[in-house]
């Protein structure tokens, strides 16, 4: 069965159950402070867990891109050296958000696989948890008894809670689960040794497939248990696993998943797939990070230097580095796989097919990048081999060239071991274990369990249409970070402070406490559906009704900032044309930065007509229409452009400003008029085919402005106020072209007179015409005329010295009839005497040059010379 087949019978599976299918959520999470990347199918529903949003479907099915590379699931190093383990995979799965329970999950997870699917039934094991003393909870009897009534006994395992007590993170939702296992050995290695005692034991032939989480506790900050209001179901099949065994093989990488992109690989680097395990690791490495690196870039997360660009930029690197060292590449070559994937993928993941061009280009100028840095720390390498004495290489040195230049150091091991030499590994542990240290100590932060003083989970953003408003706490925590001290987050029944989001900072403002005291609230963030406030402090009576208000200047600065971003997008798209596409956006109270997708830079005219556009609209004093909660379909056809990983269940609010017409939650003005002006401060390229305008409205644009009138007034005043100033800048730019030719001439005429009196100044001994003589000319002139001199004088020996910057130069120059009878050789000249300038250099034997740092040598360096005749 073809995996797109395997897929879809997962959903109509579940569809007859009566799930709600639904799409795949972003595997890049943009506005969760939390965690960067979706690690697991439940990532998108965590918040009906937290119990801090109500499903409105109680029963959900879908396939979810899920990465793991960070944080607490983090599978990168296992990727490519096991066969089953993946940094981007799917995780199939089927979700009750308080409605069916164990029952259910478990006889609906053995038909399917039993039934529909066909898997013999004596390949599978089940888990059940064994029961915790630390947290004082008992054997799951009620798995165990649901799971009898299909498998032997014996087929059950007993999980402890590392394997079966499944958890979120350090706090959060949690229960006891249970595994199904599959063995998919040959009948023969099953005869040798049981499959029972190898579950949960890393063999790659009898893995986990299928996860049944039973979720009814939290985790408190304590590290105690709580009953969570309602009991959930969450499940998590890994789909290239579930692949293997119906495709009747022994590894995910020969699953159709992953073929096509391996023979493509065997194509490109002609290495063969299957042959060499260093060779299968490293084409297992590329075939899967291509995916990982893909689905990252479609969903809108470019590879950078800071966060989740970084990891992405990680993981692309550590596949540039296997296919360079184990199958030789030293060219971009892994953006060629995007086609492939996207034809194998991009049925399903649209987003692939219509991102592929971006994609393509991204990685590979990511490619050509590395693989610089490659080279180069190759050459640095080799300059730290040369330095040092005996066979070890310093740790330290290593690690520097880690750190600062990225070089991997494996490969420095590699190369060293290819050399006969080591490593000191010590060191380079010592090192980066100190420089771990002081980032982690830098990022402590302590939160404490939320107080709740009021069991209000929907909390009210009334931000739109107010800043100010009487308020009450509903939950507050503590927070303490090494990097910005104690601070609290609290939370309202409702709040007009805009939470971080969409590209737009968070409201800043205050909170009023008694006496005209106030609590200034220095940022708002959206965490799991809250919207929490940081404050500096709390206030003596949480439990108080409390005035908060927003800081209405800021707010209307950032307004203006967001409405001019949205005309802006349709300037870029109506001047540049419709393949320009949002790839992000900050919105500040003092500027806006926009990305986009265009392919070359902006001219100085299309930057004009992007200005104009969007000034015309703010002339023309645009109404705001804003279209709270309405389906998406509703804003397609209003012309709203679609987005993708849209997250189930969710109506929209449509911006809309004349025919500009946006999906947004941000906050904006009344009317285009309020923005006053539009100016763009800058234009650049952030990778390959993405560019960046930076701009300002608003009063920052008086200020623009005003500084450069101030400026121009300071030039006019330095040019003696002419009447026209642009006259007098051309003027000046001619004199100095003019001054210029003079220059030359008369350079050349020195030179020329001082060629003659240097013929003068040659004497003949022993039959060579010699000439000693230091210069006030650049080395080039020296070549110049030492070259003219030698054409016109026979015989002739000629050394000269200069100065420039602190620095010696010796330049040689011998006839080369001189070269041959007298055997006399320029390059050997400048290196003897290249020393007395405590210098170095070389040539040819006829001419050669040498610099050094000591000047004061020159004038020996001279007089030796004729010593080389006598
Ligand atoms: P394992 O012990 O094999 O790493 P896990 O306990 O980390 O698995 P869960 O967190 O329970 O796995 O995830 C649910 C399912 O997702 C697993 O049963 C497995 O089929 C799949 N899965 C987990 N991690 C990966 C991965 N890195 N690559 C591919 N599939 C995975
Ligand atoms: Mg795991």
């Amino acid at each position: 069965m073809k995996s797109q087949q395997i897929r879809q019978q997962f959903l109509d599976f579940f569809a007859s159950k009566k799930h709600q299918i639904v799409a795949s959520s972003p595997m890049v999470l943009k506005n969760d402070p939390t965690l960067m990347f979706t690690n697991a199918g439940m990532v998108p529903f965590k918040e009906y867990f937290l119990g801090q949003k109500t499903a409105t479907e109680k029963r959900v099915a879908d396939t979810q891109k899920c990465l793991r590379v960070s944080g607490k699931h983090n599978d990168l190093e296992e990727v490519g050296k096991d066969t089953y383990h993946h940094t981007m995979f799917e995780m199939l799965g089927n979700w009750s958000f308080g409605d069916y329970f164990k029952k259910e999950a478990i006889s609906w997870a053995w038909e399917l696989l039993t039934e529909v699917y066909k898997i013999d039934k004596d390949c599978l094991y089940v888990s059940v948890f064994e029961g915790s003393d630390d947290d004082g909870l008992g054997y799951d009897q009620e798995a165990y008894d649901l799971w009898k009534q299909f498998i032997d006994e014996d087929r059950i395992i007993n999980g402890n809670k590392k394997d079966n007590f499944w958890e979120m993170g350090a706090q959060g939702p949690c229960g006891p689960c249970s595994e199904i296992h599959v063995d998919i050995r040959s009948a023969e290695e099953k005869a040798k040794i049981p499959g029972k005692s190898l579950v949960n034991n890393d063999h790659p032939q009898v893995v986990e497939i299928w996860n049944l989480v039973f979720m009814e506790f939290n985790r408190k900050a304590d590290g105690s248990l709580e009953k969570l209001p309602a009991k959930h179901v969450d499940t998590g099949m890994g789909f290239e696993r579930l692949c293997m065994v119906l495709q009747n093989v022994q590894s995910n990488y020969d699953t159709d998943v992953f073929t096509p992109l391996i023979r493509e690989v065997e194509a490109i680097t002609s290495n063969e797939y299957g042959v060499n395990e260093q060779t299968d690791i490293a084409i297992r490495v590329i075939a899967d990070h291509v995916r990982a690196v893909a689905f990252a870039i479609a969903d809108g997360q470019l590879p950078s230097n800071t966060g989740a660009g970084y990891v992405i930029r990680r993981i692309l690197r550590r596949a540039i580095r296997y296919g360079f060292t184990f199958l030789n590449t030293k060219e971009p070559f892994i953006y060629k796989l995007v086609t492939t994937l996207s034809k194998q993928m991009g049925d399903y993941f649209p987003e692939l097919k219509i991102q592929k061009q971006l994609v393509t280009n991204v990685i590979k100028e990511e490619e050509n990048s590395f693989l610089r840095t490659l080279d180069q720390g190759l050459l640095l390498l080799d300059g730290i081999i040369k330095n040092t004495k005996g066979s070890e290489v310093s740790g330290k040195k290593a690690f520097e060239l880690f750190d600062t230049y990225g070089f991997p150091i494996d490969l420095t091991a590699l190369i060293l071991s290819e050399k006969g030499m080591t490593l000191n590994e010590n060191d380079f542990n010592n090192e980066l274990e100190k420089q771990k240290t002081r980032s982690r100590a830098a990022a402590v932060v302590e939160t404490d369990d939320w107080v709740i003083l009021d069991e209000d989970p929907e909390e009210e953003f009334i931000g739109y249409d107010t800043l100010e408003a009487n308020v009450k706490i509903t939950r507050y925590r503590k927070v303490s970070s090494k990097k910005e001290g104690d601070f609290y987050q609290l939370v309202f029944n409702m709040t007009p402070f805009y939470p971080e989001g969409g590209g737009q900072v968070g409201d800043k403002g205050y909170i009023q406490v008694s006496n005209g005291n106030v609590i200034y609230i220095v940022d708002t963030k959206k965490e799991n559906n809250l919207i929490i406030h940081f404050a500096e402090n709390l206030p003596v009576d949480p439990t108080q009704k409390l005035k908060v208000v927003v800081d209405s200047k800021q707010r209307f600065r950032t307004a203006c900032n967001h409405s001019a971003t949205h005309l802006l997008h349709q300037a870029l798209r109506e001047v540049l044309g419709t393949h320009v596409e949002q790839k992000g956006s900050a919105v500040h109270s003092k500027n806006l930065r926009f990305d986009f997708s265009h392919f070359a830079k902006l001219t100085v005219d299309e930057l004009r007509e992007v200005e104009d556009f969007v000034n015309a609209r703010i002339d023309s004093k645009i109404p705001l229409k804003e279209f709270r909660n309405i389906p998406m379909e509703t804003a397609l056809e209003k012309g709203a452009m679609a987005l993708f990983g849209e997250k189930y269940g969710d109506t929209v609010r449509a911006i809309q400003f004349g025919q500009s017409v946006e999906l947004c939650g941000g906050t904006h003005i009344q009317n285009t008029g309020d923005i006053w002006h539009f100016k763009i401060t800058s234009e650049s390229a952030i990778a390959s085919g993405i560019r960046r305008i930076e701009a300002i409205t608003g009063d920052a644009t008086k200020d623009f402005y005003f500084e450069n009138n101030r400026a121009f007034f300071e030039i006019k005043d330095m040019l003696k106020n002419p009447v026209n100033p642009l006259k007098a800048v051309l003027d000046l730019q001619e004199e100095n072209s003019v001054l210029k030719k003079q220059i030359e001439v008369l350079l050349k005429d020195k030179a020329k007179n001082l060629k003659g009196t240097l013929i003068n100044e040659v004497e003949t001994i022993n039959g060579v015409n010699f000439l000693a003589k230091k210069l006030d000319l650049d080395q080039n002139s020296i070549k110049d005329l030492a070259f003219e001199i030698g054409n016109q004088v026979d015989n002739l020996f000629l050394l000269a010295g200069a100065e420039a910057d602190g620095k010696a130069f010796l330049t040689c120059y011998i006839s080369k009839n001189l070269v041959e009878d007298k055997k006399l050789n320029a390059g050997q000249v400048v290196r003897e005497l290249g020393k007395l300038i405590q210098g170095g250099g070389g040539g040819q034997p006829f001419f050669a040059t040498a610099g050094g740092k000591n000047p004061a040598g020159i004038e020996e360096a001279l007089h030796k010379g004729k010593e080389y005749i006598l």
